[in-house]
């Protein structure tokens, strides 16, 4: 039997945030448990056979407005700064993401272009983010349409890929939260900080969690090892379902099998992401070389298909399975040395940074 104060299931963010705060903050005994046989969970990365860095689990670009977050965080990396890019493939031709001015005239014939970009401002202001629905609503037809055409063009094909559902089957906050950006800024993100570990995800984790206080055995699983550990806290980041032996059935998740290549060219394609909302099996193609700013003669890509099966990436926002996870959240409330965090245990898409704030605020140790 091992007596240990705090045990920590799971090394990804929120476990390595647990373990690091309880470690370096309370100057506790802490064992991570990770059934994988690394740490960093999906943020974890590597290099591939030619030695380029890659995302096993799909792109990770960091980004935030907590500055709290970052001057956490930058305890245990440098940051290369990095904004990332996205094209859609739509009609043929490669345009910018999320849907903004740049879009508009590449897609619309010049004039039409030029009178609903003056329409657009007109009626919300320059750098406005304007949810679709909401210019669904419009006064003017001209932007109906125009919301109409980003629903079909850039949003149905791609959501109904990526859930296997229609939208209307999703909750509405999905379709809610697709933006027209009016201004002619291309990048995805518009968090004032955005960048890459210089060394990668896995150095940071190993800095996070390499403390005196912290022991890290990976390739074991939780379930199979509790009867023979004693923890005065646990800390639980797997799925909430699964250590209650999904006595009320799944919560359903989206994965999604990743195709992995190394090509013998120095570049690819012409932006770190391009999305395929209307063609082909998969949703997206990522070149890691923009990510990480490697030089390197080859590159390496990772193509996205969606799939029913396999491990859970996304929870499937629809009411029913927030019903579903509430009846094991009420559960978890009657434990008494046991938390659930992290995107499994919360059922939540977390951003990374809001899996290290949600583990900060989780395990009651200030950074
Ligand atoms: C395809 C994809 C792309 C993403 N891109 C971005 C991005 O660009 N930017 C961004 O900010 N966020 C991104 N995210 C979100 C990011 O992955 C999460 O914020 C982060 O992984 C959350 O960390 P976590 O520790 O909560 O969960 P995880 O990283 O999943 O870690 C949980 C760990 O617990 C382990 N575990 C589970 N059960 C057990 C058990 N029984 N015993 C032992 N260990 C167990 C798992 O193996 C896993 O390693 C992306 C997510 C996906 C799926």
């Amino acid at each position: 039997m091992i007596k240990i104060d705090c045990l920590v299931v799971g090394a990804g963010f929120s476990g390595a945030t647990i373990a690091e705060r309880m470690a370096a903050g309370l100057n506790l005994k802490v064992l991570v448990l990770e059934k994988r046989d690394h740490i960093g969970g999906n943020a974890a990365d590597r290099l591939n056979d030619s030695g380029i860095l890659i995302h096993p689990y799909g792109p990770h670009i960091f980004h935030t407005n907590s500055l709290r977050i970052r001057e956490y965080l930058s305890r245990f990396t440098r940051w290369r700064p990095y904004e990332h890019k996205v094209l859609a493939q739509i009609d043929g031709k490669l345009v910018p993401l999320p849907f903004n001015l740049n879009t508009l005239h590449a897609l619309f014939p010049a004039a039409e272009a030029h009178r609903l970009e003056q329409q657009l401002i007109n009626q919300y202001g320059e750098n406005a983010r304007v949810p679709i629905l909401k210019l669904r609503e419009s006064d003017s037809e001209n932007l109906r349409e125009l919301a109409d055409y980003v629903y079909r063009k850039v949003f149905l094909g791609y959501t109904t890929k990526q859930w296997g559902l229609r939208p209307e089957e999703l909750s509405s906050s999905v379709t809610a939260r697709v933006p027209v950006l009016i201004n002619r800024d291309d990048r995805y993100f518009q968090d004032t900080f955005q960048a890459m570990p210089s060394a990668g995800y896995t150095a940071l984790f190993r800095r996070m969690l390499d403390h005196p206080n912290i022991t890290v055995r990976t390739g074991e699983d939780f379930f199979l090892s509790r009867n023979q550990i004693r923890a005065r806290r646990i800390f639980y980041t797997g799925p909430i379902d699964a250590y209650y032996d999904y006595r009320f059935g799944r919560l359903p998740f989206r994965s999604l099998h990743f195709k992995h290549e190394n090509i013998s060219q120095e570049r690819f394609q012409p932006a770190g992401t391009v999305n395929f909302p209307n063609d082909h099996d998969y949703t997206r193609c990522t070149e890691f070389k923009y990510l990480s700013g490697q030089r390197h003669p080859d590159t390496a890509i990772v193509w996205e298909y969606p799939a029913a099966e396999g491990e859970p990436y996304y929870p499937v926002p629809r009411p029913e399975n927030e019903s579903l996870y509430k009846r094991y959240r009420q559960l978890a409330a009657n434990e008494n040395n046991i938390t659930f965090i992290g995107r499994l245990a919360n059922y939540r898409y977390y951003n990374m940074d809001q899996a290290v704030a949600s583990a900060l605020s989780g395990c009651g140790v200030a950074a």
